[in-house]
This record gives C-alpha cells, structure tokens and sequence, in this order.
C-alpha cells in the first residue's frame, strides 16, 4: 500500500483509543487518523480532533453534543449510534479499530467488514454476542484468511493470532489463554462479599477501562474470551483450556497435533497489541522495556479456581449452548457490572445476577442482528429486574 493506514478510531476517549492514538502519533508516516468516535466525552472528542485535524467525528450519546465545540476547520461532527456505525464505511477509511465498550460495538464491527476495511476489534462483546454473523463476514477463521479481514487487539488473542500465522488449521490441538487471576486471585468467596469498588479496580497488571477491569476481577472477561477465542479461531470449546498465569509475560499459548506448543512473551502492555494491529503483518519498533527473563525469575501456571468465580463456568456454559445464550449472558453481565460500579449490587451478585437471567433464557438459533440486539435488550431488562428484587 502506498500512503499511510488511513484509521478510524471508534472508542478514542477510553482506554484503547487513548493508547491508540498514542501509537499513531508515533508513525505520522504510516498512520493517518481519519474519523473518531466516542460515547460522552464530547470536549475530550472536539479536542483529539482538533489536534489531529480529522474531518469526522461522532458523538453517540447527542445529550453530550454541547460539549462539542471548537471543531477543525470542516470538520463534520454527528450524533447517536448511527452516526458512530456510520463512521466505519467512509471511503477514505482503510482500517477501523473497534474499542467501544460492549454490546454497542456489535453494528460497528459489522458495517466495517461489510464495508471491506479491516477491522481492528478490542470489542470482544461485537464476537461474543455476534460471532456468528461476524465470521462469516470476515471470511473464515481469522489466522486463515488473506488478506487479513479481521485482527484482534485483546492481548491473548493478539498472542494466540501471532502463535497461529503459518500453521496449517488441522495442526492446532488446543488453545492454551492465559489469565492474570485479577485482584481477588487466591480469595474465597466469602471474603469477596464486601469488596469495594476501588479494590476491585485495582487491576494488578494491565491498565484498562473500567468495564473489563471489573470483568477481570470476576473472571467474566475470561470466560468472555474464550468465546472470542472459539469465533475467532474456529477452534471448539473443548480445545480451549484457560489456565491463570499471575505474571502475565506469557500472554497465550497454541499446542500442535507434535505436541509443540508456541507461546507470545511479552510486557504488560496494550500498546503493543494495539500497534501489531496497525503494523501487521509488518513489526514497528516500540519504546518499550524489554523481556528481562533473569530479572522474572520464575513463571507460575494454575488451575483457575471455578468455585469461586463461578462468571467463568457461566461464560463457558452460554459459549457451548450457542445460538443466543452468548448474547444474552453478555447483556445481563454489563448491566451487572453497571450496577456494581453504581454500587447497587455487591461483586458476588454480578454472577448471581447473570445466573438468573441464563436460567429464564430459551437460547435460539441466531437469524439476525436485529434478534441479537432484541435478545440483548431483554437480558438488560430482566438483569435490571433482578437487581432491584435482589
Ligand atoms: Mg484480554
């Protein structure tokens, strides 16, 4: 290609695109930034535009349009979800990174493939609530397919794409994601009943938002990676072990049909995850400190404990049934999560509450994504019931 990647970052205010456009600045040569998209923060959006010079941008929620205010010079500034969605289809847009939080991304990763862009996806909700229309749409499983269509940014999956490039698909025996264990890792259930919202936030090794901070501390966004991994991969649930390495340097293994296992090494940091997206399948210096294996000493591997973040059983249960159960568990899990942020539920009732709403869910074959985003709809309202009665 010649010209630098014209990228449109949806999601640029939080976390992911922060660090995104910290990359970008890095490489004026090779990446251009050409839309962004946020949720609320409309005066960070106007000014990340301002010095980026970018000609489109796009606020979902259109209560927080005021906020909006100097602007380039032609800038075109839109409001509500559509408009975000929309954003993914310009012309002049060669790959779209996804970094919206939840389910809210599912439209945007699909109008991106459908509209032929590569689609860079820190949402892993768009997978778990959608990996059955998106794959299809992104031809195939992911490490398969060239040109690449689709290019996870989550860590593990990064890791686990990176380990699978060149291997023939009949070669993989399993997928080996690797998890921190989170903040409560060795706790019992018992002593995490009153945890508060700052410890569960207090991630012990990745900086992130607070959505999938919380979902860390439970073990949901494990779970919910596993059903990433399967869409993304195609490779079946039974072929997916999740195994809690506390240091985090390994970030995901795939073993072989020889019994060979290949492993990503590497900092804690999700700049480099995000760049790989942006370089692949080229590799662009970063300023970053490197793999000191002396100074790490010893890397620790163990089960996780089930019992205790009973998210992650939950999360592997609706991946096996299939069909709507995904979507549905990831709808109950944000409004749960919503709620323990609020501090309207305690941690151990994100999973009581997601249990609830499973149970009361007939999973259906999934026909559309207007029945995906009716099945979600749904799980929010009897999640929200719950709480309330709760
Ligand atoms: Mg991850």
């Amino acid at each position: 290609m010649s010209g630098p990647l014209r990228v449109a970052v949806l999601g640029s205010t939080g976390s992911i695109g922060l660090q995104a456009l910290y990359v970008a600045a890095r490489f004026p040569e090779r990446v251009r930034v050409v839309a962004l998209a946020a949720n609320r923060q409309g005066a960070v959006l106007a000014a990340q535009a301002m010095r980026l010079g970018v000609g489109r941008i796009a606020l979902a929620d259109e209560t927080c349009a005021p906020e909006v205010t100097d602007l380039p010079p032609g800038c075109r500034c839109a409001t509500g979800a559509a408009a975000v969605t929309e954003l993914a289809t310009l012309p002049d847009v060669d790959l779209v990174l996804n970094a919206l939080v939840g389910a809210a991304g599912l439209r945007v990763s699909e109008a991106a493939l459908r509209s032929g862009k590569v689609l860079a996806l820190a949402n892993k909700e768009s997978l778990v609530v959608g990996g059955e229309l998106l794959m299809p749409l992104a031809g195939g499983p992911v490490h398969a397919v060239t040109p690449t269509r689709l290019i996870p940014v989550d860590s593990e999956h990064s890791a686990l794409f990176q380990c699978l490039l060149g291997e023939p698909a009949d070669a993989v025996a399993k997928l080996w994601l690797t998890a921190s264990g989170g903040p409560f890792r060795g706790r019992d259930r018992a002593s995490l009943e009153g945890v508060t919202r700052a410890e569960a936030l207090a991630h012990p090794r990745w900086t992130m938002g607070p959505k999938i901070t919380i979902d860390s501390a439970t073990l949901m966004n494990k779970g919910l990676e596993v059903i990433e991994a399967h869409y993304l991969f195609g490779v079946d649930f039974d072929d997916i072990r999740i195994v809690v390495h506390p240091q985090s340097t390994v970030h995901s293994m795939v073993e072989f049909a020889d019994g060979s296992v290949k492993a990503h090494l590497g900092v804690t940091d999700m700049r480099v995850p995000i760049q790989y997206a942006l370089s692949h399948p080229r590799r662009w210096s970063a300023p970053l400190p490197p793999v000191d294996f002396a100074a790490l000493g010893r890397l620790e591997f163990e089960e996780p404990d089930w019992a205790t973040f009973r998210c992650l059983g939950l999360a592997l249960e609706a991946g096996r049934v299939g069909g709507t159960a995904p979507a549905a568990l990831n709808g109950a899990n944000e409004v749960a999560v919503a709620a323990f942020l609020d501090g309207r539920l305690p941690l151990t009732g994100i999973d009581r509450v997601v249990e609830t709403v499973m149970e009361r869910h007939d999973a259906e074959v999934v026909t559309s994504f207007e029945q995906l985003e009716d099945v979600d709809r749904w799980a929010r309202a009897r999640a929200t019931l719950a709480i309330a009665s709760a």
